[in-house]
């Protein structure tokens, strides 16, 4: 006889815009510095080197406009609104071509962050998996069904309606379809996949009681209330 020795945990997914379907989440992959804007604000020089990749847990997500109950030890929690890319299908060191191909859809996201220990991280020159990759950490509103990479739209996150980042998905440094081909070529892409494709300047910290908006033209927002 042959079986697992404990239950198989549950496949994290995320709800699909308009419809009673889930997409089941395999990776996160994260874009560091994919706006210029947010490059200087964090002290770097938003010159156009290759992008880097960090992830999540695929059971870090938040989904569905749950709360957060503020994360654990930090003192620092910042939002980040992204642009989500989900793939539908897989492969490796493809062409931004080829890249464009593997796209489901497209979702409004939050990287939450907890800055402090990433600080700390970047000090120490030490991973940064317990500053991006905690529990509740990879906030994902519904995913809209796409044929092809957004380039455009208007993206905006604010906080208790107040806007604090305001951008368009045209500012990224590196394109949707470019980012996919990267990556590619640094692991083998899958369908259910997610990637977070980087935030515009304006990111700053959230307290208990607050609530974080990230919307994205064209597609549903996704809202975070800390409790
Ligand atoms: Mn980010």
């Amino acid at each position: 006889m042959s079986g697992f020795v404990l239950p198989p945990a549950p496949t994290p997914s995320v709800p699909v815009a308009g419809e009673e379907t889930r997409f089941p989440v395999r990776r996160i992959f994260c874009v560091g510095r994919n706006y210029a804007d947010h490059a200087r604000e964090m002290g770097h020089d938003p010159d156009r080197e290759p992008p880097f990749f960090f992830t999540k847990p695929a059971d870090a997500l938040l989904t569905g406009d749950a709360d957060l109950p503020y994360p654990a030890a930090t003192a620092d929690l910042h939002f980040e609104g992204e642009l989500v890319v989900a793939l539908g299908a897989g492969g490796s060191d493809l062409s931004p071509d080829q890249a464009a191909g593997l796209i489901w859809g497209h979702a409004a996201g939050n990287d939450l962050t907890r800055r402090d220990l990433q600080a700390q991280a970047k000090a120490a020159g030490r991973p940064w998996d317990m500053a991006k990759g905690f529990d509740r950490s990879a906030v994902c509103g519904p995913i809209r069904r796409a044929t092809g990479p957004m380039q455009r739209g208007r993206l905006t996150l604010s906080v208790n309606g107040e806007i604090r980042q305001d951008s368009d998905l045209s500012a990224m440094i590196w394109p949707v379809a470019d980012i996919i081909a990267h990556l590619s070529r640094l692991v083998t892409l899958a369908p259910g996949d997610l990637i977070y494709t980087g935030t515009p300047a304006g990111v700053g910290a959230l307290r208990r009681g607050d609530v974080a908006t990230v919307a994205i033209e064209g597609l549903d927002p996704v809202t975070t209330r800390v409790v």
